[in-house]
């Protein structure tokens, strides 16, 4: 499908269409972080065509729109690198649990999740995180229950919906309580079923090319959920159909002290032991990293999703992002799942990874404004591979980007927009483009009815609750 759509694309003799955006400020995130105090970006189909100062030229041909965007800032588009949909239905419960805790808590409810549940949960978080400025989510979905339908391709017929660049990390768990795992025996697939139904996801949805709007990662769910059997063939399977590779790691001292007992070694030695450290793997928190930890991921290339909100909320710690990236570690930011991030909204995340990472660190330089909206952009397109097409403002590069504006009360006494950004409070996102078409204008969402899906989000969490209740 991917071959004949990109023939279809050559066939075409006509000039692309253009989008001129100018008069704003611009943050490319390029290798050398260039910025421009008024600049112009030009868009020509789903491509940046140029990124430069002053306006663009007037003598353009085919410009269909010219946005005169004085007082804004204009970045590449966020990268969301780890989520859970599914959580956007049983938010704001289990407030006051540990991650052990509140996972025992949850997953009797999460197991009667169904193929109409998935597709709301999902609609509703990548709402969430387009309107603001998200433009390439991957949703980690590790919860398959017996009989509920196909819901790998709900959730990815609701990020096309949406319009968002999309990775599902096509989840699995095989390691119920009475193999001495975690989650009921309910709540798991056979290792079989994990790996048959895995494979037939990434031969029906995976799309290798360039402009790819959907794409698909092996991505058991974590250690103390899964067997190693499933860790190890899961490797194998991502690595013979040439796709990424996701996990949960070291995310809490419970998960450590659990990786010790049972296998012998903390989680980073046990990852590497069954061939999950590589540059084709990122994998969520890695909060509990000792120095040797951080130099197998940094002389492996394993990229680290950072999820700052959630691991206060679960109280797991704070991650060595600092270290990391002096390390050379690819880091990127996350949301994870709704249940243990109530806000959904990503780019809170830039502050918060600021912030929790001064507190940890006591450093006030350890992370800046600009090296946390490169995590937030550039950094999780390379978590994702995908820094070559997107992450930042390049010609060559998929048109994804956000226009914030920076001239209303919220900021406009701050002088440097980048700080703004990511110091101040959220800024409105007048308008939003993944791969060159427009999906949120002055903050609403144009490719759903953003009241619509309340509705039926709030329908859906109702009938979850109404269903996993003790009868
Ligand atoms: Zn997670």
């Amino acid at each position: 499908m991917a071959a004949s759509a990109a023939a279809d694309r050559v066939a075409v003799p006509t000039a692309p269409d253009r989008i001129v955006i100018e008069n704003c400020a611009i943050a490319t995130v390029d290798a050398d972080d260039t910025e421009y105090a008024s600049g112009h970006v030009v868009l020509a189909g789903n491509r940046i065509e140029a990124v430069g100062a002053g306006r663009a030229p007037e003598d353009l041909e085919n410009v269909v729109r010219r946005i005169d965007a004085t007082g804004h800032l204009v970045t590449p588009g966020l990268v969301n690198t780890h989520h859970h949909f599914y959580q956007w239905l049983t938010r704001g419960l289990a407030t006051d649990h540990n991650l052990f805790d509140w996972l025992v808590a949850l997953y009797p409810t999460w197991a009667r999740v169904d193929e109409p549940m998935a597709y709301t949960a999902a609609q509703g978080s990548l709402a969430m995180m387009a309107r603001g400025g998200v433009t390439t989510a991957a949703d980690h979905h590790y919860i398959h229950p017996r009989g509920a339908g196909d819901l790998s391709a709900a959730i990815i017929r609701a990020a096309r919906e949406i319009g968002v660049r999309f990775t599902l990390a096509r989840g699995s768990m095989d390691r119920g309580e009475s193999d001495g795992g975690l989650p009921p025996d309910f709540a798991v697939e056979s290792l079989d079923d994990a790996l048959a139904a895995t494979e037939a996801t990434v031969r029906e949805h995976h799309d290798a090319s360039f402009d790819a709007m959907t794409q698909v990662a092996v991505a058991p769910c974590s250690p103390f959920s899964v067997s190693t059997e499933l860790m190890r063939r899961g490797a194998e399977l991502a690595r013979r159909l040439g796709v990424r590779l996701h996990t949960h790691g070291s995310e809490t001292v419970e998960e450590e002290k659990f990786c010790h007992e049972l296998f012998g070694m903390g989680p980073t030695d046990y990852f590497e032991s069954t061939g999950w450290l590589g540059e084709d793997v990122w994998m969520a928190h890695c909060v509990h990293m000792t120095d040797s930890d951080i130099d197998a991921f940094a002389r492996t290339g394993t990229g680290v999703a950072h999820c700052p909100s959630s691991n206060a909320r679960l109280a797991a710690g704070i991650a060595r992002v600092p270290d990391m990236l002096a390390a050379g570690v690819p880091v990127g930011l996350g949301v994870d799942g709704t249940a243990s991030n109530e806000s959904g909204e990503l780019h809170t995340e830039l502050r918060n990874a600021l912030l929790v990472n001064r507190l940890g660190g006591h450093r006030e330089a350890a992370l800046d404004a600009r090296k946390a909206l490169r995590l937030g952009t550039y950094g999780g397109a390379r978590v994702l591979g995908r820094a070559a097409e997107t992450g930042s403002l390049e010609a060559g590069k998929l048109a994804d980007l956000v226009l914030w504006r920076m001239d209303t009360l919220a900021h406009s006494s701050i002088a440097d927009p980048v700080t703004a950004l990511v110091f101040g409070a959220p800024a409105p996102v007048t308008a939003s483009f993944v791969n060159g078409r427009r999906i949120v204008e002055d903050g609403r969402l144009l490719t759903v009815d953003e009241d619509a899906v309340a509705r039926s989000t709030r329908d859906e969490a109702r009938r979850l609750a109404t269903l996993a209740a003790p009868s």
